[in-house]
C-alpha cells in the first residue's frame, strides 16, 4: 500500500511486517515475517482493543449504510469516499496498533 505502517520482526529485524487489515481487527493477530518466515503474534493491550472495538462498532454500520446507500443511488464517489473512510477510520489503527506489539509466536501467550 505503500505506507511503512508495518512494526520489526524481533527475529531477523526485518521492517514492514504486517498482519494484514481484517486479521487487525481481532485482539490477537498472527503472521509470519516476509523475510525470514518467522511465526509472528501480536496481542493489544484491553485499551487499544476497547478502542478498536468502538471504532468498528460505531463505525463499521454507518460507513456500510453510506456505501449501500450510495451504489444503489449512483453515487460512485460517494461510495468510494465511504471505503477511504472506513479504511482510514478502522483497518489503519488496527495495523498501526498490531505493528507496534510484533513478537515472536508463542502459543502459550495472549
Ligand atoms: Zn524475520
Amino acid at each position: 500500500m505503500g505506507l511503512n505502517i508495518g512494526g520489526v520482526c524481533p527475529t531477523c529485524s526485518a521492517k514492514g511486517q504486517a498482519f494484514g487489515p481484517l486479521r487487525c481487527l481481532n485482539r490477537r493477530a498472527v503472521g509470519r515475517c516476509r523475510q525470514c518466515g518467522q511465526a509472528i503474534q501480536s496481542t493489544l493491550g484491553w485499551g487499544p482493543y476497547l478502542l478498536l472495538c468502538v471504532l468498528a462498532t460505531l463505525g463499521g454500520p454507518l460507513l456500510i449504510a453510506v456505501f449501500a446507500l450510495a451504489l444503489l443511488s449512483g453515487q460512485w464517489l460517494l461510495a468510494g469516499g465511504a471505503v477511504l473512510l472506513a479504511w482510514a477510520t478502522i483497518l489503519l489503527p488496527g495495523e498501526l496498533l498490531h505493528a507496534r506489539e510484533v513478537r515472536v509466536y508463542s502459543l502459550y501467550e495472549g
